[in-house]
């Protein structure tokens, strides 16, 4: 099996493993204790949470606090229903997790337009928009957003700048000027079931989860020592490795275009983490490939959509036809993926593509 679906989650890196392992020990290590308790193996594990903190820090601009949530899909919840905004402006190729919140949040929602090429570029803003939502790195077709550009035009209207940096964190430089940044451990090679929202100093938030009071009182409930150290270790590691994950992720995408010179890229080439090939064939049947294909995880458009039948909103956004949207496919690659997964699984799509013409 070949796995290429890196945007949907990434593999756990052993060194966030081994990070995680003190903290699922048995009774006599004492490593499942309660962090919030004030005993020592409590005081040991609260320590192992702080340092993690710090890490994930350090992947994030100076002047803010991270707030451990269970999720990304969590935090992003936090930052848009704990601030009430009362009319927000989301980009339209928004993560399901700041659509919908938006939508539910009983703001004015105005829909920021993304071009031909996959990139929201700064617009004017109603009058009285007080929140405003553009991700650094999309999802689907890895497009990378004018999120400083954003981030200033937000403030000049006197809104709050929300940055899903899901897809970008331990991979390029933080969001520059954002308010709130959303994070996610399984994007960057720490474990599932943790995330953060940082959130820059003097904002405040209301909690959305009432109980013990942790997380200063923004986030109630008992944190897990063992996901959190593993999200700290895997953003320490991320931010070790950036550079060099970075020119093994431009070698495989130059690799990778060259054995699929026949087909379309979705989005922008450019400005893009190369990451992420998502591309289209004309008259493509996706599942029947798909099918074909069976030892290679790679997704049909985005993760999220992917058998629902529905094509994808991001797709659509950017003016494809519902033909071509339905006709494309997300190649996800990073830390772990060697040249001759490229090769292989180039080689199988590009034999079972060409075979549905015959
Ligand atoms: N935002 C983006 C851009 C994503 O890709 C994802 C996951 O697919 C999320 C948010 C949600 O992250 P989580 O799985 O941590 O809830």
């Amino acid at each position: 099996m070949i796995y290429l679906d890196y945007q949907a989650t990434t593999p756990l890196a052993p060194e966030a493993r081994e990070a995680m392992l003190p903290w699922l020990s048995g009774p006599e290590a004492m490593g499942f204790a309660n962090p919030h308790s004030p005993h020592r193996p409590g005081r040991a594990a609260a320590a192992a949470i702080e340092v993690a903190r710090e890490q994930v820090a350090a992947l994030l601009p100076p002047g803010g606090r991270v707030v451990f949530t269970g999720s990304a899909t969590e935090a992003i919840n936090l930052a848009i229903l704990g601030r009430k905004p009362r009319q927000a402006a989301v980009s339209a190729i928004e993560h399901a997790a700041v659509l919908d919140t938006a939508a539910a949040s009983g703001a004015r929602v105005r829909t920021l337009a993304a071009d031909g090429e996959g990139i929201v570029a700064v617009q004017p803003l109603d009058p009285g928009t007080d929140l405003v939502a553009v991700m650094q790195v999309n999802n689907e077709i890895g497009t990378i957003q004018p999120v400083a550009a954003w981030a200033e035009a937000a403030h000049a209207a006197g809104a709050l700048f929300l940055c899903d940096a899901v897809q970008g964190a331990g991979k390029l430089a933080a969001p520059e000027g954002a308010d709130l940044v959303a994070l996610s451990a399984h994007k960057l090679y720490g474990p599932k079931g943790v995330g953060a929202l940082w959130i820059r100093e003097g904002v405040d938030l209301a909690p959305l989860i009432h109980g013990g009071g942790q997380e200063a009182g923004l986030r109630s409930g008992t944190l897990s020592p063992a996901l959190i150290a593993g999200f700290g270790a895997a953003a320490a590691l991320a931010r070790v490795r950036m550079a060099e994950d970075a020119a093994q992720v431009e070698r495989l995408w130059s690799l990778a275009c060259s054995l699929l010179p026949d087909w379309t890229l979705n989005g922008s080439a450019e400005r893009r983490w190369h990451g992420n090939l998502n591309l289209r064939r004309e008259g493509l049947d996706v599942a029947r490939l798909m099918s074909d294909c069976r030892d290679l995880a790679f997704s049909a458009g985005s993760a999220c959509a992917s058998g629902s039948g529905r094509p994808s909103h991001v797709l659509r956004a950017i003016g494809l036809a519902d033909s071509d949207a339905k006709s494309s496919v997300r190649l996800g690659f990073g830390r772990y993926t060697t040249e001759k997964d490229i090769e292989d699984a180039c080689a199988r799509i590009e034999a079972a593509a060409t075979a549905q013409r015959y």
